[in-house]
């Protein structure tokens, strides 16, 4: 199976949580994924520990991207943070709008992540591999699925090279979603973003302001099992790897699976899936 596995890490805050992301990624290693992703806050918040956790990624001779979101930046800080990537040994970014925290007024420079695409081109030409974020089941701000489409055809003619989807329980948005974008000229890898569930209240709240949709026939299964963490668990690993199930039948590129710093959910998809 030619199947590329990529996982995604949010940067701890805390000792304790850098010890346990450490011990988290050499659980996950042993799937071999082609890079470990780190996510960064809204407006640059995370962006001293985003950078500490890639850096120690990639000391440990994995492929490390840093998310990079442009919004509330400016060219110069993008320029000077794209200079430390390469010092540190960091080769693969996903470029990222964002979306800018409460609070912060100043846009900054950039206002789609098309631009920052075409800023990264400009100004490091071919150092960087660039992902892209997709969305099957459309941004939620965006005013039609053909604008979203549209715009997200725009990141990739400004060079990236691949992107990754937003997460989604319904395979048929994630089909369509690139048919769509194939018939517009897009070719490059689309891999679709997993979400293991390990609590649905979360998975829930978290769904609502990304715009992911929770099939019904999921939702009232996980609502009656109130605070029974267990069978939680055990009907999202079912409904999960049945996903990457039809996904893998259908010839996706690979899994990026969001993590949430736990490894166990991660590999037991992995190994009902037979990898690793
Ligand atoms: P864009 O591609 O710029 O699109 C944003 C919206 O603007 C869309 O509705 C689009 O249709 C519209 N648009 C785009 N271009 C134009 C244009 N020229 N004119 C008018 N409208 C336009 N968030 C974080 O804060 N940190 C992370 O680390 C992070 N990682 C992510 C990883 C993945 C794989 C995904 C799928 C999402 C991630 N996000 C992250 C969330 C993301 O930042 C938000 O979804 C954000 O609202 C949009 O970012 P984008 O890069 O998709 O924006």
């Amino acid at each position: 199976m030619n199947l590329e596995l990529s996982i995604e890490f949010f940067p701890p805050q805390t000792a304790e949580g850098i010890e346990k992301l450490r011990a988290t990624r050499e659980q996950l290693a042993i799937l071999q994924p082609a890079f470990f992703s780190v996510t960064y806050g809204a407006g640059g918040s995370t962006q001293e520990r985003t950078l500490a956790t890639v850096s120690e990624i990639a000391a440990a001779d994995h492929v490390a991207a840093p998310h990079l979101s442009c919004i509330g930046a400016t060219r110069a800080s993008i320029r000077e943070l794209l200079a430390t990537f390469r010092v540190r040994g960091i080769r693969r970014i996903v470029a990222l709008r964002g979306d800018l925290p409460s609070g912060m007024a100043d846009p900054g420079e950039f206002r789609y992540a098309n631009e920052l695409v075409a800023f990264i081109r400009e100004e490091t030409g071919d150092a960087f591999h660039i992902d892209v974020a997709a969305y099957p089941e459309w941004h939620p701000q965006a005013k039609s699925p053909r604008d979203d489409l549209r715009h997200f055809k725009q990141k990739i003619d400004a060079g990236a090279n691949a992107a990754i989807t937003q997460y989604f329980y319904n395979p048929d948005a994630y089909t369509r979603f690139v048919a769509d974008a194939r018939a517009l000229g897009v070719t490059v890898p689309i891999t679709p973003g997993i979400m293991p569930i390990a609590s649905f209240s979360k998975l829930a709240r978290f769904s609502d302001a990304c715009g992911a949709e929770i099939p019904r026939w999921m939702r009232k299964q996980f609502e009656s099992f109130g605070d029974d963490t267990a069978s939680v668990q055990a009907f999202g690993l079912e409904v999960v790897t049945d996903l990457c199930q039809q996904l893998i039948a259908r010839g996706v590129p690979g899994l990026h699976f969001y993590s949430m710093n736990q490894s166990w959910l991660t590999l037991e998809i992995c190994r009902r899936l037979g990898i690793g």
